[in-house]
């Protein structure tokens, strides 16, 4: 399947979840068995050799490829939540949106020394929330990190927040 037969199945919402957004709606892309196969294969071989042990995922829409991504890659899960979600003791990073400032938690020990980190998340469009996670898994003092996107709306040129020696994919591009 070619990614952009992948493409084409994101749904564009005009003025979603406000005037003048046009939201990506991944739930058609995952709605097909073959599209879901694609998908999971792509990212399994783009991380296959790198040694990951861990998949940690940003809520919400983190959560959907993040755990099917680890179980292929034989390794762990790890979710990125928004305050008060979290049952243990967290640490947090506090990131500046275009209206206001949101903050993310992970668990304290969810991440060490040894852990080779594939940090996902469905969409990068500034890149706000991802540099807020990767400033957060940094904080655990992990091995290495790699960032992944389904997709990237690469006008908004997110990919430049972040240090050059990362390695950024995203399988769709708009
Ligand atoms: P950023 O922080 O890069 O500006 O925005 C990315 C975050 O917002 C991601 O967590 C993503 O889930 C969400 N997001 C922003 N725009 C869209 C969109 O058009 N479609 C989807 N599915 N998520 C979006």
């Amino acid at each position: 399947m070619s990614i952009e037969t992948l493409t084409k199945s994101v749904r564009n919402i005009p003025d979603f979840p406000i005037p003048g957004i046009q939201f990506k709606d991944i739930t058609t892309l995952f709605q097909s068995a073959s599209h879901l196969k694609e998908l999971s294969e792509i990212l399994y071989d783009l991380y296959k050799e790198k040694g990951i042990t861990k998949v940690v995922g940003i809520e919400s829409r983190g959560f959907f490829m993040g755990p099917a991504t680890a179980i292929k890659l034989n390794a762990g899960f790890v979710p990125i939540r928004k305050p008060g979600k979290l049952p243990y003791n967290v640490i947090e990073e506090t990131y500046t949106k275009e209206y206001g400032e949101d903050t993310i938690q992970i668990h304290e020990d969810a991440l060490n020394e040894d852990d080779v980190v594939l940090l996902h998340d469905d969409l990068l469009a500034t890149g706000g929330t991802m540099v807020a996670a990767y400033n957060l898994v940094k904080k655990l003092g992990v091995k290495k990190i790699y960032i992944n996107f389904l997709i990237e709306l690469e006008e908004l040129e997110g990919r430049l927040h972040f240090p050059t020696d990362v390695e950024i994919n995203s399988i769709i591009k708009f």
